[in-house]
């Protein structure tokens, strides 16, 4: 009963946090804090890392103070104490040891880095923010903040560009520091060489003297079982002396087909997600890309590409590359049209998916940041109640069936309940410019 009042501010905050955000963000940030004590002025919790303090703080302050005890100037009174057993398993003390060997007698040289993946070059927004402090922290006190950082992230998000990034900045500090940044496949195809040369041995004590390994896309490990163990015993050891290791995914950890005991070990220390960046960033890396290649393009152009193309930031560089050969080679300007016409080329391969109120409710509900179950519901706040007016509308608009039917599928609503929004949403559309954008990137959504 105790254990049950003590958590029921946080525990109602946790409620109404789950509603706004995703599961990974949730899963990442909020699932790994525990409630210490909670009396009338003071919530103590205890969080993973300080990242998660800094996180919950520039991010939730605001709600925090609607539920959980407040000081006099109206803050959250929160006493943040990071986690003494995982601040132990990464003995952040411990002075990272470097070894004093010529550079010559290593292979940083072989070290393959793109020189655009740069700190400076990697542009930040709120879904990269946190990612990319963290990434700068290691890079800046290798073995004494983070160890692992594992980050993970969909394709074409950056993560490759930020463990490029830890190693220039490293390398920039100090050249000495034995730096390893290889990919799954390459740690894969060097043990099988090296099993065949008979030079086990050999690789065995390279990977353990290194200071900093840099592994990039991990999901390649999965199904391949011999390979983990080696890959296991390494990473152990490394962990173990203290030595910085940084390792990129497509998923998080727990949903990686590998052994739980490696699947613990990468979830020791700071697990990072990279989310899609949200159309100001979109528009801001455009911009940057675009720079470096010496091409001007008009603010509204770039707005009109980071609206189409959403959800990866390589297909954003595609689009430029393909814009500028093309009004190079034609002698054109960069306009709308010329936009429109190469962008709807590039993606004019992408099957159309069909259009069902189902996948309109999922847009939407990514969209919103609301359940799909609430757009179905009878909720009638105004958080839910709005999306739902929305993928009423689009529903009407974009789907060739009856208005019964339609309205039905919302969980038995009527066809004038639907009618009611579709009229709402299309005269709200005329006069503002955020929704007008938010539901053409619904669409987008839909149709790609
Ligand atoms: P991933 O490894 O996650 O699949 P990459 O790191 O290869 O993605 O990134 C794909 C492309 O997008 C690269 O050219 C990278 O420079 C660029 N990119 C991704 N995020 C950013 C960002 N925030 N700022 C600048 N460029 C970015
Ligand atoms: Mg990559």
């Amino acid at each position: 009963m105790l254990a049950e009042k003590l958590e029921e501010p946080w525990t109602e905050f946790l409620g109404h946090i789950e509603k706004q955000i995703s599961a990974a963000e949730y899963q990442n940030w909020f699932a790994p804090i525990t409630v210490v004590s909670c009396s009338q002025h003071e919530l103590v919790l205890e969080v993973p890392n300080i990242f998660v303090r800094e996180y919950i703080l520039d991010n939730y302050k605001r709600e925090l103070a609607l539920f959980v005890p407040i000081d006099e100037s109206g803050a959250p009174a929160i006493d943040f104490k990071v986690g003494e057993k995982r601040a132990s398993q990464q003995k952040l003390d411990l002075p990272m040891e470097i070894h004093e060997e010529p550079v010559s007698d290593f292979t940083n040289h072989s070290l393959q880095l793109s020189r655009f993946y740069t700190f400076e070059n990697f542009i930040e927004g709120a879904s990269n923010q946190f990612v990319k402090s963290a990434a700068l922290g290691v890079a800046a006190r290798p073995g004494k903040s983070y160890n692992p950082l594992f980050i993970h992230g969909g394709v074409g998000l950056g993560k490759t560009h930020l463990l490029h990034g830890i190693a220039h900045h490293v390398l920039a500090t100090n050249r000495k520091v034995r730096i390893q940044c290889i990919t799954t496949e390459s740690f894969i195809n060097d043990l099988v060489d090296n099993l065949r040369k008979k030079s086990i041995d050999k690789m065995k004590r390279f990977y353990r003297s290194l200071d900093i390994l840099l592994v990039d896309d991990i999901q390649f490990l999965q199904s391949r079982l011999n390979f983990e163990e080696e890959f296991c015993n390494m990473f152990e050891a490394l962990i173990n002396q203290n030595k910085q290791v940084v390792i990129t995914s497509d998923k998080p950890p727990s949903q990686l087909k590998l052994s739980e005991r490696l699947i613990a070990r990468m979830e020791w220390g700071l697990v990072a997600n990279i989310g899609v960046p949200d159309l100001e960033t979109r528009v801001a890396i455009l911009q940057h890309k675009a720079e470096l290649k010496g091409i001007r393009i008009p603010q509204n152009i770039a707005f009109f590409i980071a609206e189409h193309v959403f959800n990866n930031v390589r297909q954003l560089e595609g689009a430029i590359n393909r814009l500028n050969a093309y009004c190079t080679m034609m002698g054109l300007d960069i306009t709308e049209d010329v936009v429109e016409k190469i962008l709807s080329e590039m993606f004019q391969y992408v099957p159309k998916r069909k259009i069902t109120v189902e996948s309109i409710m999922r847009s939407v509900s990514s969209m919103f940041n609301v359940r799909v179950s609430d757009l179905r519901g009878s909720s009638r706040t105004k958080e839910i109640a709005f999306p739902r007016q929305v993928a009423m509308y689009l529903a009407k608009e974009l789907i060739n069936e009856s208005l019964i039917k339609l309205a039905s599928s919302f969980g038995g609503k009527t066809h004038s309940t639907l009618l009611h929004s579709w009229n709402k949403i299309k005269n709200q559309i005329e006069k503002d410019e955020t929704l007008r954008r938010q539901i053409h990137m619904t669409k987008q959504n839909l149709e790609n």
